[in-house]
């Protein structure tokens, strides 16, 4: 080991707060847990974070890769940064040395050796189902746009539909949004999502920041041919614990009326995106607005088809809700041909009935699932609440070991493919 190596010099690991959009999928993606976050900002530990670059490209604005400079004594800790709404500028040669540092080489600087993984008890594996995430997409994707309309430079789009897709009557309330963006380029593909910027200031006095919301139409449009697309939006009217509290942005999205100016970023997301070569097989895996995504890719291939002139592989649809009347697009979905789509509804909170969940359908399916899993063209999408994804990617693991499958051969070749891709919020 060369001991005259200066450790105390780090080049610190930092995310813009002023652009960043708050998708989680750093946090998802960094491999020894040194992302965390709060409300409001996302943060790097400076002593976990071993500078491995895996959270850098699949980050949709640029905002993770922000590095400062800085002696290790006085890295900033995550609760400095949780304060921040914009980045601290780099320290000057002259401070730098003040620290007592001097002025650093690139080549004397190090980053911090990533701690012991956390461990796990004796004879138990610890399953992250993020590790099979793919961070690429299919190799028939489309050219996907990012960024275009970024989080300091929004663009406005009008508001032209506005109902609710859920059962009318019900509480839990999900919004069918359409947006038009007039002559202003906003070429999105389905599995893309855009930031919303709500009106007004936080109770700190702060504006408030972007919330993400997948896009629900097609590339062609909500209506064909039209610069339009859709979201699906829940009202948030209760936190994840139950506590009652009013979302700032999906209240205000769903109280939106025809004609109102929205404020938008976007769009976002490279690599959960659709395989677009003929026979390619889609399993997709959602509850809730989690069926953004899907219903996007659904419509795409129903209006290849109806032109008559795509050969499609194979669409199954394990889609889960705690009752009917809360599932989105409940009514439309019934209307898909069943040789066109296979569908499988879950409820887990319908009266007198066991709890179902995805997963349990999934098992349910195992043989067709195992048929897909063992075929090339078959590309997995899941989303929608964090809660479901290690549950639904543990389903595929145990359909793939029933088959006989490798699975950590199986699920890194997925991952590796870019046909298992998992966005849970
Ligand atoms: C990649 C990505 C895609 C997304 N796509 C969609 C989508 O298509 N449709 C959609 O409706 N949402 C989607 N979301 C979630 C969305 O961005 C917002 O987080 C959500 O609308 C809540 O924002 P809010 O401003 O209303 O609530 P906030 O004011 O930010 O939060 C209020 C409270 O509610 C809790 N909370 C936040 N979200 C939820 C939730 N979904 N259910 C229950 N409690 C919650 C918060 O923890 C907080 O305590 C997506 C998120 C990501 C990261
Ligand atoms: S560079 Fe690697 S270790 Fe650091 S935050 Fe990103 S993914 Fe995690
Ligand atoms: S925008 Fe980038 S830095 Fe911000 S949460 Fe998403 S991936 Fe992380």
């Amino acid at each position: 080991m060369d001991m005259a190596v200066d450790v105390s010099v780090i080049r610190q690991h930092l995310i813009d707060p002023e652009i960043c959009i708050r998708c989680n999928t750093c946090e998802a993606t960094c491999p020894v847990n040194a992302i965390t976050h709060d409300d409001r900002n996302y943060v790097v530990r400076a002593d976990v974070c071993n500078g491995c670059m895996a959270c850098i490209s699949p980050c949709p604005t640029g905002s993770i890769d922000n590095w400062r400079t800085m002696p290790m004594a006085r890295a900033y800790s995550i609760e400095e940064q949780l304060t921040w709404d914009e980045l601290p500028a780099e320290l000057t040669p002259e401070q730098l040395e003040a620290e007592g540092v001097g002025a650093p080489q690139e080549a004397l600087l190090q980053v911090p050796a990533a701690p012991p993984q956390p461990a796990t008890a004796p004879g138990e594996t610890a399953f992250n189902s993020a590790q099979y995430g793919a961070t690429v997409p299919p190799w028939s994707a489309a050219h996907a746009y990012t960024n275009l309309h970024p989080p300091k430079n929004p663009t406005t789009a009008t508001v032209v539909g506005n109902f609710n897709c859920t059962e009318a009557g019900y509480e839990n309330q999900t919004h069918h949004i359409v947006l038009d963006f007039g002559a202003m380029p906003f070429p999105v593909l389905e599995g893309q999502s855009i930031g919303i910027i709500p009106p007004g200031t936080d109770a700190n006095g702060k504006a408030h920041f972007a919330r993400q919301y997948s896009i629900a139409s097609p590339r062609n449009g909500e209506r064909p041919g039209y610069n339009n697309i859709s979201l699906t939006v829940k009202r948030v009217l209760e936190d994840h614990q139950g506590k009652p509290v009013r979302g700032v942005a999906s209240n205000y999205v769903c109280d939106l009326k025809v004609g109102d100016k929205v404020q938008v970023i976007g769009p976002f997301g490279s690599s959960f995106l659709m395989p677009n070569h003929p026979k390619s097989h889609i399993v997709m895996i959602c509850t809730g607005t989690g069926s953004a995504p899907m219903r996007a890719m659904t419509e795409w291939r129903r209006r290849l088809r109806k032109s008559g002139k795509f050969e499609g592989g194979k669409l199954m649809l394990f889609f889960g809700a705690r009752t009917q009347q809360e599932l989105p697009y409940f009514g439309p979905l019934q209307t898909l041909p069943k040789d066109f789509i296979d569908i499988n509804f879950a409820f887990s909170r319908t009266q007198g009935q066991p709890k179902r969940y995805v997963q349990d359908l999934m098992r349910e399916r195992a043989a067709d699932l195992a048929e897909l899993l063992k075929d090339g063209q078959t590309h997995f999408y899941v989303c929608g609440l964090k809660s479901m994804e290690e549950g639904v990617v543990l389903a595929l693991r145990d359909v793939a070991t029933e088959a006989g499958l490798d699975w950590d051969q199986v699920g890194m070749g997925l991952k590796r493919e870019g046909r298992l891709h998992l966005e849970t919020y």
